[in-house]
């Protein structure tokens, strides 16, 4: 038996398998998908199991051995196999990259490493072997992982009792709990709830901790009142990690569905029945239900005993809807969380291979958790740019979901009120079922928005970033003691600093973009590259001191709330939320608090459904129109209408304010409007002329280099090679100075590929790929090859 194997070793020359002869004890245990370590040149180095032959074309003289497995169980299924094969295919990347990104981090570690850690739980392992020969009790749940490894072929052997496994690497992480100290003659009758508690902690023969009373309705105050009287004593305990273990999740019952969200259900419902890989566009408006739906897909998929996988694009940015999984199905929620470390994110993935989880939500990578019998796969908010990464390899997560739809015959759901245009005009052309929700759920009805001109306001005298509109309607709200929401897209306190004698700008010296000034540091920050410098208040180019600030960032507009209104303000950017844990923080300080206004980056603009807030307010409609990319009108629709979706989804109703230059534009009046469908049909007729998305596919080529020339030289070449080798019908634009011409002390160039069918060009990509992977090493080029890019 032979083993074909992918290595570790990140090289474009290695990217290939090469061929292991399986040694006689391994021939019952080895799998697809298995970690083993292999003999290359004079080293040892990590693999992985792609294919099991009883052939090789490999000189049988000369092929060497495994050394050994690294895992009971393979890490890789057989579809995350084929998938790796597939993503590295499309997106013209590296076997073991793609896979590195499938695995979770913590299986990447080097063979060294491994082979250290091996050695040292050999030893542990050969130890628990004998006492457990000697009738000794192993107790296999309390071991990491790599003397689990170690006992393996004794597991298979039978040796040991496999049910007795759970190899989940428990975390040293205690929390506090309590025991009683036993004093039967105790009587609280004029505190029944201090008696009940006693009870309950009396009847453990375990210490029990004090989330899990606070889950049962015991308050802390209530077993502090046992500890001070001396009833109980608190201790500290050890457990496993659990990211929401503190948490405590009111349990939501299932919303009887109105008549359109039924009929979705029933369409999904139906064909997941029939087995059929369908994909469905559940196009509903915000508020309008689509969550509900999409338990109750879930709830049916559990109960016909098979697993779900839910992505939304950053779960940071979402914890309500972690709330609503949590409290719908409990523990047999996995979430993957890009905030948790390696070995957190290590737990929660044992958790989904070994069955003890049955859904998973989590953000773009989770689309590989390790299900082996998926029912449904929902993609919520669909068009989210998150949702493809931006890293090799640039996969798009709806592209692999779409993929384990069909392997595993479940329904595909992709969720939005604001569907890309790509889904869009597929559900038009019937690829995609489209199932509408027209309506908010209940008895609630959209915002009302307005549309203020500031140019006008400008001209009336007010020059302030907040319009007179939009600060009565905040008034108003403070007086109501309703909430409001802010978004400005723009973080920091001034976009730049300008000297009103020269016109000197201060710029990053590594990227040629102009330094963002933040007060409260009193630095100038890039923001591409993170480039730092102190204010200077005299110009570097005249030395006047006549220098200024302009631009208006989150940092200002905070202070100019706070002295407008004299109120508190949450303000949520990426410098106030750069600590783990703090969006949630500052979420709950807004709800819990009741503070009167939420300010902040985009970021507060997806999934946050508070009751109180009645007003949303844009700052800046034309942040986003403004940008370089094709997609600039798409992507103010969509932020317009989720920010709108925030206001009015309960008791109270809502209003919505956009402050703009341009009132006339048809991406703001049509969000205004909320007509998605007439958005739609104006973007299309300019994605045809100017043949783009979804009437073309396209590549971006971006080619950096510190040298400029070389640059130039590079994308002189790559565009002679596509006019050699793409039909007349693809359109080459370029090359073209990227819109971020440089960053990071790199000049980037870019070229763009238009095409409607180029049935060779993986073959062209590869070739090109190939060739720059070594161009790079020898002459600091470097090509980035974007398939299906989100961003330009
Ligand atoms: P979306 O995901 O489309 O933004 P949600 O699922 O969050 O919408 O629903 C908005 C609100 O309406 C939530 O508070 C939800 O609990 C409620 N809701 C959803 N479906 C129903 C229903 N059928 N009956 C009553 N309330 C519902
Ligand atoms: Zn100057
Ligand atoms: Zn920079």
């Amino acid at each position: 038996m032979y083993a074909s194997v992918i290595v570790d070793i990140p090289s474009k020359s290695v990217n290939q398998v090469f061929d292991y002869r399986v040694p006689e004890g391994m021939l019952d245990i080895l799998k697809v998908g298995h970690r083993v370590l292999v003999p290359f040149g004079r080293r040892t180095i990590q693999g992985y199991v792609m294919k099991l032959s009883e052939m090789t074309d490999f000189d049988l003289e000369r092929i060497k051995e495994i050394a050994r497995t690294l895992d009971i169980e393979p890490v890789l299924t057989e579809e995350m196999v084929i998938i790796a094969k597939h993503l590295a295919d499309y997106y013209i990347d590296q076997y073991i990259s793609v896979i590195e990104t499938i695995l979770p981090a913590a299986l990447k570690a080097n063979y060294k490493k491994v082979l250290r850690l091996a050695e040292g739980h050999g030893a542990t392992a050969k130890r628990l072997l004998e006492s457990h020969q000697q009738g000794g009790e192993v107790e296999t749940r309390r071991l990491p992982a790599p003397v689990l490894e170690e006992l393996a072929p004794h597991l298979a052997s039978g040796e040991i009792k496999e049910e007795t496994v759970i190899t989940q690497h428990t975390k040293k992480k205690t929390a506090l709990a309590v025991y009683s100290l036993r004093h039967p003659e105790v009587e609280l009758s004029r505190a029944k709830k201090q008696q009940e508690l006693l009870d309950v902690i009396e009847s453990s023969s375990e210490p029990i901790f004090i989330r899990d009373l606070a889950a049962e309705g015991f308050s802390n105050h209530l077993v502090n009142e046992l500890v001070r009287k001396g009833y109980v004593e608190k201790v500290e305990r050890q457990m496993e990690r659990d990211p929401y273990a503190d948490r405590v999740f009111t349990l939501d019952p299932p919303k009887v569905l109105n008549e359109e969200q039924q009929h979705a259900y029933d369409r999904i419902a139906e064909m997941m029945d029939a087995g059929e890989p369908r994909t469905f566009l559940l196009h509903g408006i915000t508020g309008s239900g689509k969550t509900e739906v999409y338990l109750q897909v879930i709830q049916k998929v559990m109960d016909e005993g098979r697993n779900a996988i839910m992505l939304v694009p950053e779960i940071a940015l979402t914890p309500q809807m972690v709330n609503r999984f949590k409290s719908r199905f409990g523990d047999d929620v996995a979430v993957l969380h890009s905030g948790l470390s390696h070995g957190e994110k290590y737990d929660e993935w044992r958790k989904i291979k070994e069955g003890r989880a049955r859904v998973s939500v989590g953000a773009r990578s989770s689309v590989f958790a390790p299900f082996e019998n998926i029912g449904a796969i929902i993609v919520d908010e669909e068009h989210e740019t998150t949702y493809k990464q931006g890293d090799r390899p640039m996969y798009h997560a709806t592209e692999v979901a779409k993929f384990r739809s069909r392997y595993h015959n479940c329904p595909l759901i992709l969720g939005t009120a604001t569907p890309s245009l790509e889904t869009y005009a597929r559900s038009e052309r019937g690829v995609y079922e489209r199932l509408e929700l027209t309506q908010r759920a209940g008895t609630k009805v959209l915002p009302e928005i307005h549309v203020v001109d500031m140019a006008e306001e400008h001209r009336g005298g007010n020059t302030s970033i907040i319009s007179q509109t939009l600060k009565e309607a905040i008034d108003q709200r403070i007086e109501r003691g309703e909430q409001t929401v802010l978004l400005l897209n723009r973080r920091g306190y001034s976009n730049f600093q300008i000297c009103q004698n020269c016109g000197y700008v201060p710029i990053c010296p590594n990227c040629d973009i102009s330094l963002t000034y933040h007060k409260s540091n009193s630095s100038l920050l890039c923001h591409y590259c993170g480039y730092e410098s102190a204010v200077r208040r005299i110009c570097e180019n005249c030395q006047s001191d006549d220098v200024t600030f302009r631009g208006t960032g989150t940092e200002k507009v905070e202070e100019i709330l706070r002295d407008m209104f004299d109120t508190e303000i949450v303000r949520m950017d990426n410098d106030t939320t750069r600590r783990k844990g703090m969006h949630e923080k500052l979420l709950d300080r807004f709800e819990e608090e009741e503070i009167p206004i939420l300010l902040g980056t985009q970021m507060i603009a997806k999934g946050l459904d508070y009751p109180k807030v009645t007003l949303v307010g844009v700052l800046n409609a034309d942040t986003m129109l403004n940008l370089p990319d094709f997609r600039a009108n798409e992507k103010t629709y969509q932020l317009l209408t989720q920010v709108s979706g925030r206001a009015g989804r309960h008791a109270l109703s809502g209003e919505v304010i956009f402050q703009t230059y341009n009132p006339s534009h048809y991406a703001i009046q049509l969000a205004k409007g909320n007509d998605y469908r007439q958005f739609y049909e104006k973007e299309m007729a300019f994605r045809r002329l100017a043949r783009y998305s979804p009437f073309y596919f396209h590549v971006l080529f971006t080619v950096s280099s510190e040298d400029i020339s070389k640059c130039l030289k590079a994308t002189s070449h790559i565009h002679d090679a596509l006019v050699d080798a793409v039909s007349d019908k693809s359109i080459i634009v370029g090359p073209s100075p990227s819109p971020l011409e440089r960053i990071n002390r790199q000049y980037r160039f870019q070229i763009m590929l238009k095409y409607k069918r180029e049935p060779a060009l993986l073959e062209v990509l590869g070739g090109l790929d190939e060739y720059y992977h070594e161009a790079y090493r020898t002459e600091g080029v470097s090509l980035r090859i974007d398939v299906d890019p989100q961003v330009i």
